[in-house]
């Protein structure tokens, strides 16, 4: 999280003069997350802070990555008519910015969502040429061997046609649970490939996707910024 000073934040948007800058923090224009703020030196990370001139909320920072812990029962979707999505837990000025998930996790999963604004990074993050790996936890009916981890990393064809790209499998303990590795990521994917195996999945983790790792205090339904160093790891 990269702090910088509230009179350059400001400046930056090209809105204000400094001179103007210092007047209205002067006159008590500028708050900071509801707080008024006396001193334009005062710092602040322009990605994450609400800030407000006159009330009206001034869009600083040019864009925002949020990684959020997605809980269960959330759409990963931007707007839906009747259910709650992902949007819904992140506070107004951040929703108003247009924010959408990279990649979708079903209703059911949980884990890692990263969010952004960033049209071109997003977008590339999700093309197949790029290959991000995602990472799932899964739990499964029954237990995988030897031979689904083979039928994964050939590449499977699935009922429908669908060839999916050579992908991770991992049994952990007893082979009830595993790591699944993708390096795409289509519709219900992991489930689909572990249901053609006679596996089916009965719970879904997104545990990481490329260099984004979601750490155990990060609890279902929060969310952070991604720092500095995460975001330069993405490109
Ligand atoms: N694969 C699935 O089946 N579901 C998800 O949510 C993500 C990957």
């Amino acid at each position: 999280m990269a702090l910088e000073r509230l009179d350059k934040i400001l400046s930056s948007t090209g809105r204000w003069s400094r001179k103007e800058i210092k007047d209205m923090i002067r006159h008590g224009r500028v708050r900071a997350d509801g707080t008024t703020v006396a001193k334009p030196e005062e710092k602040f990370d322009p990605a994450s802070t609400h800030i407000q001139v006159d009330g009206q909320t001034v869009d600083c920072a040019p864009f925002v990555y949020v990684l959020m812990h997605k809980p269960a029962g959330l759409l990963s979707a931007t707007r839906d008519p009747k259910q709650k999505t992902v949007l819904d837990l992140l506070p107004q000025h951040l929703r108003r910015r247009g924010l959408f998930p990279v990649g979708r996790l079903d209703k059911d999963t949980t884990g890692l969502l990263l969010l952004t604004d960033d049209g071109p990074l997003g977008h590339e993050l999700l093309s197949p040429k790029k290959h991000v790996d995602k990472v799932y936890l899964a739990q499964v009916e029954g237990k995988v061997d030897r031979s689904d981890v083979a039928a994964l990393a050939e590449g499977m064809v699935l009922g429908d046609g669908l060839h999916c790209l050579p992908a991770g499998l991992k049994p952990l303990g007893d082979g009830s649970t595993c790591l699944v590795t993708l390096r795409e990521g289509k519709y219900h994917q992991v489930k689909r490939m572990l249901a053609a195996r006679g596996k089916p999945v009965t719970a879904l983790h997104r545990l990481s996707m490329g260099p984004l790792k979601l750490e155990e205090n990060l609890k279902p339904g929060q969310w952070r910024m991604l720092t500095e160093k995460e975001i330069g790891a993405l490109r």
